[in-house]
């Protein structure tokens, strides 16, 4: 079997890996990507919020990404009913566009920066080298010699496994059901609602395109069970007590095809070791809620792309770069992870979720700048 080498190797094509694929890729690094599935994901996240969208404009990539994507600017928030907050997003607000043509946008550049995709590659050993290339067997046999690698290869990676770093995963009790697409129907064409109840559900809907839109809807643990064994008629009845602006999507919801989605946080103690560094969800993960994974996800990518070019094929230099500038980003991971426990665990109680709301987290990512965010109660 033929050994082929490169500068860097990335074992996950998700957002995450592609995107730092594309940094890489452009500034002369040779890059290939290592898939288990066969094209880039299809299932995942559908905001990219103000923080990202300005590391992807840095990149010249803001006018590709933006093209065919929906802006909003405005979330509505309810409790048992009622409008309570409104928040607004400046800077021409947020992109909606499903996760997989994003990544897809993305994976499309890096073809072009001379970067190299293996799908349906899995990994069957990972020989880390200490200081020396480090070297990756395919499940097929061929082995891949790299200065570095990236685990971009999300929660489960097999790359955190192979470092030997711990990781602390806490599962979120609510189940979460999505839904497919549904048509677009007049409330969610106007605005994106989040609606809570006290009785501890909750339900998002919003417009993924010019004519479906996308609905979200988290349960309580102690229903799930009943409202999958009757069904989604006994489904909608729940939502009919508590989602009061948008009665004219549940007829859709009838025939929709929902999804399971069970949610966690992640939290590693360390992002690196020697030549090897993690990247996205292997590194972190939190609650949906903050809508800003990716966010996280492209600027941590654009700062490995640095560290990375700055090391210049140097395992001393790599190393050190590491820690200085990339393992800092934990402490900002950790922020944002401990801010989506806080949403998910205070949203059925009314005052709890407004005292815990983060303007500053939620729409700029970071602690600081403190937008106006109108109460509507
Ligand atoms: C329900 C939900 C909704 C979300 N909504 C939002 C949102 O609206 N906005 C937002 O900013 N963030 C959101 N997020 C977070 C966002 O999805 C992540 O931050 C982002 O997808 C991270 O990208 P990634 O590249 O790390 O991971 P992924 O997209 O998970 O990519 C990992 C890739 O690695 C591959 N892989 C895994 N193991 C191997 C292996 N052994 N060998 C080779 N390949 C492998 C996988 O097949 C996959 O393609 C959401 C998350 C969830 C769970």
């Amino acid at each position: 079997m033929a050994t082929t080498s490169c500068d860097v190797a990335i074992v996950g094509a998700g957002l995450g890996g592609c995107f730092l694929a594309l940094l890489l890729g452009r500034r002369g690094q040779r890059v290939a990507v290592i898939e288990q599935g066969p094209s880039v994901p299809s299932a995942g996240a559908d905001f990219l919020k103000p923080p990202g969208l300005r590391v992807l404009a840095r990149h010249g990539l803001a006018d590709l990404v933006g093209r065919q994507g929906l802006r909003r600017d405005t979330i509505r928030y309810y409790h048992d009913g009622d409008p309570i907050q409104e928040i607004r997003f400046p800077e021409g607000g947020f992109l909606i566009r499903p996760y997989r043509e994003l990544v897809e946008l993305i994976y499309t550049s890096c073809t072009m920066a001379g970067v190299e995709f293996w799908f349906d590659a899995g990994i069957d050993d990972l020989d880390l080298g200490d200081g020396r290339p480090a070297e990756l067997t395919l499940k097929d046999g061929r082995t891949l010699r790299a200065g570095v690698v990236i685990g971009a290869d999300g929660t489960k990676s097999v790359v955190r496994r192979s470092l030997g770093i711990e990781q602390r995963v806490s599962p979120y009790e609510r189940l979460i059901m999505r839904v497919a697409t549904v048509p677009l129907s007049a409330s969610v064409a106007q605005l994106n609602r989040l609606y809570f109840s006290s009785e501890g559900w909750f339900t998002y809907l919003y417009p993924v395109g010019r004519d479906e839109a996308r609905v979200f809807v988290g349960l309580p643990p102690e229903d799930d069970q009943e409202i999958f064994e009757d069904g989604i008629p006994s489904l909608l009845d729940e939502l009919k007590k508590f989602v009061t602006d948008s009665s004219d999507a549940f007829n859709h919801l009838q025939a929709a095809t929902w999804q399971r989605i069970k949610v966690s946080s992640l939290r590693v103690e360390s992002y690196h070791r020697g030549n090897a560094a993690l990247l996205g969800s292997a590194a972190f993960a939190c609650h949906p809620m903050t809508g800003m994974g990716m966010s996280y996800t492209v600027r941590d990518a654009e700062i490995l792309a640095d560290v990375i070019c700055a090391a210049g094929g140097d395992p001393e230099e790599l190393d050190r770069l590491l820690y200085a500038r990339y393992e800092p980003r934990r402490h900002a991971h950790r922020q944002l992870i401990d801010y989506g426990d806080a949403l998910a665990a205070t949203f059925p109680d009314r005052e709890a979720y407004l005292a815990a709301f983060r303007p500053d987290l939620h729409i700029f990512g970071e602690a600081g700048a403190v937008p106006n965010v109108p109460q509507l109660v």
